[in-house]
């Protein structure tokens, strides 16, 4: 989530773009929820979040109602560690939230965990789980403390978190008097950004995903009720039927007569396309594409953009696994595994601090001599943000006795910030803007370098480039950023889209 904290002066301090601070945060959180009478809920919780965890490791929690009252358990670390049997077993009820998180270093904090637990108006309680970034946080602040001032409801200053998810669930509160449902249909069509939400009071299980659709979502069948998720390998975990996506601009209400659905919004799709390239599982489907077989697909489009003579081709593993597949069957060149993953380290992308992320590249990966000794490699992966997995890749590889290493990237250069939930670097962090690939092919120590076109990685998706974001790779923003962020981005009108 983004810190509201961080947004007080407007968007202008968003950290991403400061290249004196920090990273910022570096959310792809995981959603879940669950609605089912007879159902042990808190149990098909925790699988589920164990399917997301990929998602979000800093933080987890579930909200559990039993009709009556609803009980939240989250903390700090990974789904195994906030859960235990006894806890689960304490936590009985027919419907339950849950979340896993990823924030900022110092955003990492047990009150930033989620669920997000706020008293309504009308008696009920509220727990919120949120996958994204709200990007008109100042106009929802304004929104609300004109209702503060009426001494309504609770202002920011009093909140417990400094979340946008807790800025969301205040605002939910305030217009509460006539129920949660209502108060939504207030709420949902204010909000800008990406937003995956799922919520509750003691009776019915909500959802809504924000008009872009840019991160998934999902809804599943179980024999006794209904399940929403992140992604649909959390369905399958699970035993769910996959039934449909939930729709960009759709809410959902989930209750004892059944499951509705409303429009807050027209829908105007603009799905995330790094999901496809890095987030989202190989397993999980979004928007009718197996993302196994659109990597596949990227790496195929790579080598025939990208080719060049050599012995084997190796991924990073796991997310360049695929494309690596692909790269070697249109290309002709063997596939081979050339580096061992500590599948217990997590992925360096997330780690917080250069220190522990040059170590965790050790940590991670170890090459096989034996595969790799004298050999011509082409190494795909799915990204370079900062470069120095690949830099250190390379230089493990040449130590390791590869006679080549080319290197082929399964995205473009990442040269933009993302403002809807996925944070990279801060963009003086992002090896890409200011060098050529030349240049970063030096700067890797590679002896070639070469990233798919934004054109093929698009194609390889089968999804109209107009109805993805990818503004990461090219500073098109699909949804209206603040003015002063567009301006300060030197992007081509100062509205904040182009
Ligand atoms: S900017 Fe990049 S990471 Fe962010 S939503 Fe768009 S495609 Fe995904």
């Amino acid at each position: 989530m983004l810190n509201v904290a961080e947004l007080d002066d407007g968007f202008a301090a968003h950290p991403q773009l400061d290249p004196c601070d920090d990273p910022g945060p570096r959310d792809a959180c995981g959603v879940f929820g669950v609605w089912a009478p007879g159902e042990d809920v808190s149990k098909l919780t925790y699988y589920g979040l164990y399917a997301l965890q990929h998602r979000g490791q800093e933080s987890a929690g579930m909200a559990v109602s039993n009709g009556e009252r609803i009980t939240v358990v989250k903390d700090m670390g990974l789904v195994s560690q906030v859960f235990n049997e006894p806890a689960l077993n304490s936590l009985r009820g027919h419907m339950a939230v849950g979340h896993c998180r990823y924030s900022t270093t110092g955003a990492s904090v047990w009150s930033n965990a989620q669920p997000t637990f706020q008293g309504l108006q009308d008696g009920h309680s509220l727990a919120l789980a949120h996958n994204g970034n709200l990007t008109n946080t100042d106009m929802l602040e304004t929104w609300l403390r004109e209702h503060s001032a009426a001494g309504d409801i609770p202002h920011k200053e009093r909140m417990d978190s400094t979340s946008d998810t807790a800025l969301l669930a205040a605002l939910l509160a305030a217009f509460s008097t006539d129920g949660l449902a209502a108060s939504a249909r207030k709420v949902l069509p204010k909000l800008a950004g990406a937003f995956c939400l799922v919520f509750c009071n003691e009776n019915a299980l909500f959802a809504a995903r924000d008009p872009q659709g840019i991160h998934p979502m999902v809804l599943g069948r179980l024999d006794n009720g209904w399940v929403v998720a992140s992604e649909s390998a959390a369905l399958d975990i699970i035993g769910a039927t996959f039934i449909r996506e939930v729709e960009p601009g759709e809410f959902v209400t989930i209750d004892s007569d059944g499951l509705r659905s409303q429009r807050f919004a027209d829908a105007d799709p603009h799905g995330c396309l790094f999901e496809y390239v890095y987030l989202a599982r190989p397993d999980s489907s979004i928007s009718g594409r197996r993302v196994h077989l659109v990597r596949k697909e990227i790496g195929r489009t790579l080598a025939m953009e990208a080719a060049v003579d050599a012995d084997l081709v190796i991924p990073t593993p796991e997310s360049g696994t695929p494309s690596a597949i692909g790269y070697a069957e249109a290309s002709g060149i063997p596939y081979g595994q050339g580096l061992v993953k500590n599948a217990y380290v997590g992925r360096t992308f997330i780690q917080p601090s250069q220190t522990i992320r040059q170590l965790g590249i050790r940590l991670k990966l170890n090459p096989i001599r034996d595969v790799i000794e004298s050999k011509r490699l082409v190494v795909v992966d799915d990204s370079i943000v900062r470069g120095n997995t690949q830099r250190a890749l390379v230089k493990m590889l040449r130590e390791a006795g590869a006679a080549e290493v080319h290197v082929r990237i399964a995205s473009p250069p990442v040269s933009w910030p993302c403002f809807f939930g996925i944070d990279f670097a801060t963009r003086a962090e992002l090896i890409a803007p200011g060098l050529s690939v030349e240049e970063i092919c030096r700067s890797l120590g590679a002896d070639t370098l070469a990233y798919i076109s934004l054109e093929g990685l698009v194609a390889s998706t089968g999804i109209s480039k107009r109805r993805l974001c990818h503004a990461c790779f090219s500073g098109e923003y699909p949804v209206r950023i603040p003015q002063a962020r567009a301006v300060q981005l030197g992007l081509e009108d100062s509205n904040g889209c182009r």
